[in-house]
């Protein structure tokens, strides 16, 4: 049996882990659940999935889990805080571990996994966009395993020649494409999208996420802050790494070699795909996904990105150019816009206004070390939220 620890198990990734996980009840064992402050959903999955350990990020929450767990017998143990995740991240009983928790709240704990040398199925995307060489730095001296589970990664990942080691350019690529559906608003006009509302913003026409990442998709930064994932993850220059616009959502991304072939992975927008993947790597599993009709289908389009009415995928592109701590601002920046426009403080146009200042302003160091990131990444959010307020 295989232990798995899942941090953020409560959000969608989680969902779906546990999903595949309870088709493989053989194989592997839940060991840990993490999440940050959803008392009842993680109650309910201690109930189901009985591990060893489980935390909440928020201590009320955990003390409320703690008390419900207990007045029920189960010998689930409650960890609680960031330390509680550091500790779930690195259980000896645990050698796969799924980063799911969105935004710069997961990366400690995945630097923490990797460090300690685990299968580190990535979910989330700041450990990458953030700290990417230091991760893949540190996960290759600890011997860890790094599997990417964003579709397009994964997918990506899986046209790759198996022979490729993560961070290292991989032979005989000319360069991927990273598909993007568009999000949402892709035919909407310049007018339009400046009275876009968060419930139009958060209803995502193929994937069901999370508000953040439904956001980041509508702006199209979801992209930009994919092609820095997948800039560092695969060792690729800036003009490697193209995205095209799908509207189907089925061709997940594609690899194009120097001597001319295309290999793309295809299968229905399911999250369980690239997870069952990356839990059987570099075996086959049963994910529960169904299979792809493609006649049903009928057309799959391809056309270029507009970064005139979606100016967030040029700002990450030129972020991810400028390398060293720009990526690290743009997403500290971009998490504080996302939350103002959430709570109704800043409007959808506003978002890429303040992304943009807040780089233009802010000093570029390079990201030696988690220190130095974590400050610049301190600095930006408190730069964004002045700039929130000025607008
Ligand atoms: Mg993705």
């Amino acid at each position: 049996m295989i232990g798995v620890a899942i941090l953020g198990s409560t959000g969608s990734i989680g969902d779906s882990t546990l999903d595949v996980l309870a088709r493989h009840a053989d194989r592997f064992r839940v060991v840990a659940l993490a999440a940050h402050s959803s008392t009842a959903k993680l109650l309910a999955q201690c109930e189901r999935f009985m591990p060893d350990y489980a935390c909440l990020v928020e201590p009320s929450a955990a003390a409320e889990l703690e008390r419900a767990l207990r007045a029920r017998g189960s010998a689930t143990r409650v960890l609680v805080g960031a330390a509680g995740l550091n500790e779930i991240a690195t259980l000896s009983a645990a050698p796969y571990v799924m980063a799911g928790i969105v935004g710069a709240a997961g990366l400690e704990s995945a630097f923490a996994a990797a460090r300690a040398g685990k299968r580190l199925m990535i979910a989330n995307k700041e450990p990458l966009v953030m700290a990417g060489e230091l991760l893949i730095a540190e996960a290759r001296a600890a011997g860890a395993t790094l599997l990417p589970i964003d579709s397009e990664h994964n997918a990506i990942f899986q046209c790759l020649p198996r022979e490729s080691e993560t961070g290292r350019n991989p032979p005989g690529v000319r360069r991927i494409l990273l598909t993007a559906s568009g999000g949402p608003f892709i035919d909407w006009s310049r007018e339009r999208l400046a009275k876009v509302t968060p419930a139009e913003a958060c209803a995502h026409p193929k994937w069901v996420m999370g508000r953040k990442i439904s956001v980041d998709s509508a702006t199209l930064m979801n992209k930009g802050l994919e092609v820095i994932e997948a800039r560092r993850l695969f060792g690729l220059a800036p003009e490697q790494v193209e995205v095209v616009v799908h509207r189907q959502s089925l061709v997940h991304s594609l690899v194009e070699y120097v001597d001319g072939s295309m290999l793309a992975q295809l299968g229905s927008p399911d999250m369980r795909t690239p997870i069952a993947h990356a839990l059987g790597w570099p075996e086959r599993l049963e994910s529960g996904v169904q299979s792809l009709d493609l006649a049903a289908a009928g057309t799959l389009q391809f056309e270029p990105p507009d970064t005139d009415r979606f100016p967030c995928l040029a700002l990450a592109q030129q972020a991810g150019r400028a390398g060293g701590l720009a990526p690290t601002v743009l997403n500290a920046a971009n998490e504080v816009a996302v939350a103002a426009f959430l709570e109704g403080r800043l409007n959808f146009c506003g978002i890429p206004a303040v992304i943009e200042s807040v780089l233009a302003a802010a000093s570029t160091g390079s990201a030696t070390d988690l220190g130095s990131i974590l400050a610049a990444d301190a600095d930006a959010r408190a730069r964004a939220a002045l700039e929130v307020r000025a607008r």
